[in-house]
């Protein structure tokens, strides 16, 4: 593929302002300086150094995004400023958007792709994806709150029970939950379904993936090779 035709499919900007970039000596290839936007580089594998930072070549952007609290999943967020303003411009700028939602005050991981067919995968509820969530419980989480969170609890909109896949106590205000559907604030209203309260969210799986250990709150990083289940 033409260098300019890489950079504008990477979200770099139109073709002409690729091609400036190349003209500008922004991108390098195995420590070589690019100069002609016109030069034909195979994709699979491709590396490019642009502005002094590796861009791995996508066709489809994934990646995992560490979500700090005070950031809104929304395209138009209403009280504070969108997950995707902690993603660089290219990444913006190619059209990713979040697979599914974490509240305001949920932290943790966060996926985005460009890719409408895997969003639309991975948020159907057909698909049973398995996320696990580290809730912090106001009050003391006994054995029947478990058990009727693994049994299944009605939510006040929709009379079909919701059940945890898993559920563990990790301690008394710690409760590990993992769920394969994701409805509207399904974690708290669960919760106050069996009169207990979230205090703190945090999503620690999402289909097996976890959050890189040197992956600070605020940063993302790309997903390769995932193979989203079936
Ligand atoms: N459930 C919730 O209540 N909030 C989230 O952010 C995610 C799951």
């Amino acid at each position: 593929m033409k260098l300019s035709q890489i950079l504008y499919s990477q979200g770099f900007g139109t073709r002409r302002v690729c091609a400036g970039m190349v003209y500008s000596d922004l991108v390098q290839h195995n420590g070589r300086v690019l100069e002609d936007p016109d030069e034909d580089l195979p994709t699979a594998g491709l590396v490019l150094t642009v502005e002094g930072k590796p861009w791995p070549f996508h066709e489809k952007a994934l990646v995992l995004l560490n979500k700090p609290a005070g950031y809104e999943c929304s395209q138009k967020p209403k009280h504070h400023p969108s997950v995707m303003t902690l993603l660089p411009a290219p990444l913006r700028n190619r059209g990713v958007q979040p697979i599914g939602r974490l509240d305001e005050d949920t932290t943790g991981l966060l996926l985005l792709t460009e890719d409408g067919s895997l969003i639309h995968k991975l948020t159907s509820p057909k698909h049973h994806v398995p996320k696990v969530y580290e809730v912090g419980c106001k009050h003391p989480i006994d054995d029947d709150q478990v058990a009727r969170l693994l049994a299944g609890v009605v939510l006040e909109d929709d009379p079909v029970p919701v059940r945890a896949a898993a559920c563990e106590r990790v301690t008394e205000h710690h409760l590990r939950l993992t769920l394969t559907e994701g409805k509207y604030h399904q974690v708290k209203r669960m919760l106050a379904a069996v009169s207990n309260r979230v205090e703190t969210l945090h999503r620690s799986e999402f289909g097996h993936l976890t959050i890189p250990a040197d992956l600070a709150p605020g940063q993302w990083c790309w997903v390769n090779g995932w193979q989203p289940p079936a």
